[in-house]
């Protein structure tokens, strides 16, 4: 019990000194207090863990790895089935291969890697599934991942194949699009990436109003991320610590 109170200690530490760090750069950005959702990226970490931070009243969770994901969402809202748990949301962050796309869709409160087009119909299917057989009752969200230098490694879709994608999105009734996702390059200056983020974001918010949302910015950048308009930023390491190698 020592151990698991000690856990809890350290990341609430961790938890107040991110949020923290985001009330600084949005108020540095000039932009509203509350105005950046913080997302906490679970992946890798145990169910206990995930429990840990909605008790410490975090509900905004992003898990990237499927069957881990829906095993680990499966286990908390049935060990919690009239608590908070059931206010907590999953979002996919990861890459997402389109044979398991439809469990995705049963699960996520949205996916913001989505990147092709054979992963998005299989994501349509399962959303549209589990609206009809009632698992879920809005559509799934859907940020659409940009890769910002056209490096496959990272996942994402070039600038130029953006609005093909969006306008599958925006056609279908089951999925719902919410905006853009990136991860910035390692490479070169992280101001310009972001830089070029809210300008891809922007375009695409000209045609479709209501993707307003901009997933930017994760341990290492997410100050840069806000100073440049993200309205999520996405928060594994500083907040649970360094992966585990081996253990999900
Ligand atoms: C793991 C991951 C994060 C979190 O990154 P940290 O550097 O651990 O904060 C954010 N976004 C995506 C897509 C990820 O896969």
């Amino acid at each position: 019990m020592a151990d698991s109170q000690d856990r809890t200690s350290e990341l609430a530490d961790r938890l107040r000194a991110v949020r923290d760090r985001l009330e600084g750069a949005v108020a540095q950005a000039g932009r509203p207090p509350g105005s950046v959702d913080l997302m906490v990226v679970t992946k890798f970490f145990p169910a206990e863990d995930v429990a840990r931070l909605i008790s410490l009243g975090e509900r905004t969770f992003g898990e990237s790895r499927e069957p881990e994901a829906s095993r680990k969402v499966a286990a908390l809202r049935e060990a919690d089935p009239d608590g908070p748990t059931a206010e907590a949301s999953f979002d996919m962050i990861g890459g997402v291969q389109s044979k398991k796309a439809k469990t995705v869709a049963r699960w996520a409160r949205g996916v913001q890697s989505v990147d092709r087009r054979k992963v998005l119909d299989q994501l349509v299917r399962g959303a549209q599934e589990s609206l009809d057989d009632g698992s879920r009752t809005q559509p799934l969200g859907i940020h659409l991942q940009v890769s910002l230098d056209g490096d496959p490694e990272r996942g994402g879709v070039v600038e130029s194949e953006l609005p093909a994608l969006a306008e599958i999105v925006a056609q279908q009734d089951a999925v719902r699009l919410d905006g853009v996702m990136v991860i910035a390059p390692l490479h070169g200056d992280t101001a310009h990436w972001m830089g070029e983020a809210a300008r891809i974001a922007q375009a695409l918010r000209a045609n479709y109003p209501e993707a307003r949302g901009l997933s930017a910015g994760m341990s290492g950048d997410l100050e840069v991320a806000v100073a440049h308009g993200a309205t999520c930023v996405r928060v594994g390491t500083a907040i649970l610590g360094s992966r585990p190698i081996l253990s999900q």
